[in-house]
């Protein structure tokens, strides 16, 4: 209970980050996003009133994360088992799922795959299990993002915002362009220019910054990197997409040395920061 206790506080602390990282995400630049609508419009319409599913058997986090999210303008369902969270998920057709790994009655990483079997809707785990195999194991069933306990509740809330816009478009075409910061990928011509100059790509760079750019802002395990850059029939040459990111950073990177867009997941994969 001390454990349970001492996380709770420390959670609670750092509450006053959450708008501060709110309005950093709001600068964000997706024209995929923003070709059909305004970019302000998409997050009221993708976030504000979702209905979250909180699946977590600690009472003391359960509460603080339903009065968290709620006192964002999000609805919360709780359970406090897997198999009353399927349940709920079946039942209420959720936006989002916030779910604990270690349930009195399954463990978590079961629920996601069957979850999968039905939806894309955002999973994010937040689970005392900080081992980077367990990190992995749950983002390859597929999570959409995990969280070590105890965690910041700004992170969560810019992590939870940047999944429910993401799946609010997860039927974009492959047109248009897509745009973060200096950067600017033309999906018609093909073409890439950082800070308005052409940069060429070989066509593994192109895809692999295609995945990390569709999937802003959420960490991807280096096998999804593999199979989604080079196709399914490859999991283990994890080797490729360390030496093609590598080529992306001294493409793209203002200073390699400190990326600012293509950041690494120690020992899980990388995300693609949309965030100052
Ligand atoms: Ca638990």
């Amino acid at each position: 209970m001390g454990v349970v206790t001492s996380a709770f506080l420390r959670i609670t602390c750092i509450l006053a980050f959450a708008l501060s990282t709110r309005k950093r995400l709001h600068h964000l630049r997706l024209p995929w996003l923003t070709n059909r609508r305004p970019a302000g419009v998409i997050t009221m319409m993708a976030t504000s009133g979702a209905l979250i599913l909180v699946i977590e058997d600690d009472p003391p986090i359960r509460r603080f994360l339903h009065l968290t999210l709620e006192g964002q303008n999000y609805r919360v369902l709780e359970a406090t088992t897997a198999a009353e969270g399927l349940r709920l998920f079946g039942q209420d057709s959720p936006d989002a799922i916030i779910l604990d790994l270690g349930l009195p009655d399954r463990d978590g990483l079961a629920l996601i795959k069957d979850i999968r079997q039905l939806s894309q809707l955002p999973v994010i785990v937040v689970s005392a299990r900080g081992q980077e195999r367990e990190k992995i194991d749950a983002l390859d069933a597929g999570a959409d993002d995990y969280l070590t306990k105890p965690f910041g509740v700004g992170e969560l809330l810019a992590r939870l915002r940047v999944a429910l816009r993401r799946s609010a478009d997860i039927h974009r075409p492959d047109r248009g362009v897509l745009e973060v910061g200096d950067i600017n990928m033309n999906l018609d011509t093909r073409t890439v220019t950082v800070a308005g100059k052409n940069v060429h790509l070989t066509p593994h760079e192109y895809r692999l910054l295609l995945v990390l750019l569709r999937n802003a802002g959420k960490v991807l395990t280096h096998r999804q990197l593999l199979k989604e850059t080079w196709g399914t029939g490859y999991g283990f040459e994890t080797h490729y997409v360390r030496v093609c990111v590598n080529q992306l950073r001294r493409k793209l990177e203002p200073d390699q040395s400190q990326p600012k867009y293509i950041h690494t997941e120690t020992g899980i994969g990388y995300r693609f920061n949309i965030e100052e």
